[in-house]
């Protein structure tokens, strides 16, 4: 199997699967009682904690554990809307996990307002001047998108959201981001920040929310009052503590993972281009994260590369991973300004740090060969 879909899901790394076997082995009390066991997993907590900190500019205070990116961005409007913030700025490209919530408490009187981006995916910082009005608000900006990678000034946008009003606050869904750019929520200045382990080589079902020193007051989920009672539910400790141990290995080999995806993305469009395969990248910019690529193939339908690719069990996708069972056409590329034949002939090629030289010579030649039979037909 060759896997090009990493930003759907990673593989986990060893380190994350060694921390995720021997913590639910070893240290499976739960970390409220009050005996050493429990007290042990309690430490274990508190150590997943502060890495994670570390790794983002944070304290350990901080930081929330959640079951997913999701829930933090759905906690981290919702705790606006508790805190009595009415107003959300959010954009049109944002992922459903903002999205949805967006709608929910704009129904329940919040209201929202959305940014446009133009033709490379970007969001233009006067758009969202525009849109504030010195009032307290809540912006919601992705920092970097699922479907294109195309990334976002968080650091301007934080900034401008700050100067219009000191109350309001500013999130950033950075669920694509962590783990794969540098990030220090306090260079940003942003007040809450969402991720998700299993986008980071981390395990499935955990992940975070930054949130600034008390700019987390109202829980979304209620219970037993774990998380300082604003998160309540028995943790997942060894899904955490393999999230940390994700996340460092991740921080620590930045450099290298994202030289080594930057020389595969070359190889890849270089090769391509050799093989005579006329191309596009959609969101194509300076400001294009590396490892995700949203291309469109002239003359071919994505759909039809995806299920071919797919018969070589070569992985990849069309849209993002909970829009691809969807039969909608990609609120991203539509938002982007693309016609339909040229969002109906993009695919979205995602490269991680395990994929390799041969992953990319196997693609490019099953793609030449769908290529050349489908236009051949055509
Ligand atoms: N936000 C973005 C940008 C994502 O790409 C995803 C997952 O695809 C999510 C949020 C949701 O994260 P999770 O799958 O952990 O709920």
């Amino acid at each position: 199997m060759i896997y090009f879909d990493n930003a759907a899901t990673t593989k986990m790394s060893d380190a994350a699967l060694d921390a995720l076997y021997s913590v639910s082995k070893l240290q499976y009390g739960n970390p409220s009682s009050s005996y050493s066991h429990g007290r042990n997993a309690k430490g274990v907590l508190e150590e997943a904690r502060a890495i994670i900190a570390t790794c983002i500019g944070a304290s350990p205070e901080e930081v929330f554990f959640t079951s997913c990116g999701t829930e933090s961005d759905n906690w981290a409007i919702h705790q606006a809307y508790e805190a009595g913030i009415n107003r959300i700025v959010t954009s049109n490209i944002e992922h459903h996990a903002v999205l949805e919530p967006t709608s929910t408490h704009s129904r329940l009187g919040m209201r929202a307002f959305y940014l446009n981006v133009n033709a490379q995916c970007i969001i233009q910082p006067a758009e969202l001047v525009s849109k504030l009005d010195g009032q307290k608000t809540l912006v919601s900006i992705m920092f970097q998108n699922n479907e294109t990678g195309a990334k976002q000034d968080i650091k301007e946008l934080a900034r401008i959201t700050h100067s219009d009003c000191v109350d309001s606050v500013f999130h950033t869904d950075a669920v694509q981001a962590v783990g794969h750019t540098h990030i220090d929520v306090k260079e940003l200045d942003v007040d809450m920040l969402s991720a998700s382990a299993h986008k980071f080589n981390g395990p499935k079902g955990v992940g975070f929310l930054y949130a600034k020193e008390n700019k987390l007051t109202s829980p979304l989920i209620r219970g037993g009052g774990q998380e300082k009672g604003l998160r309540s539910g028995t943790e997942n400790v060894a899904g955490i503590y393999s999230m940390a141990i994700a996340l460092k290995e991740n921080c620590d080999q930045l450099k290298e993972n994202t030289m080594r995806i930057s020389r595969l993305e070359q190889l890849l469009l270089g090769e391509m281009k050799k093989a005579g395969i006329q191309y596009h990248i959609n969101a194509d910019s300076s400001n294009r994260a590396i490892g995700i690529l949203n291309i469109a193939f002239d003359g071919i339908d994505g759909e039809g590369l995806l299920n071919m690719l797919d018969m070589h069990d070569i992985c990849i996708s069309i849209g993002s991973a909970c829009t691809s069972d969807s039969k909608e056409r990609s609120h991203v590329l539509k938002a982007m300004g693309l016609d339909d034949s040229r969002i109906d002939s993009s695919v979205r090629i995602s490269m991680g740090r395990y994929n390799t030289e041969n992953d990319v010579a196997q693609l490019v030649q099953r793609i030449k060969a769908y290529y050349d039979v489908v236009r051949v037909a055509n």
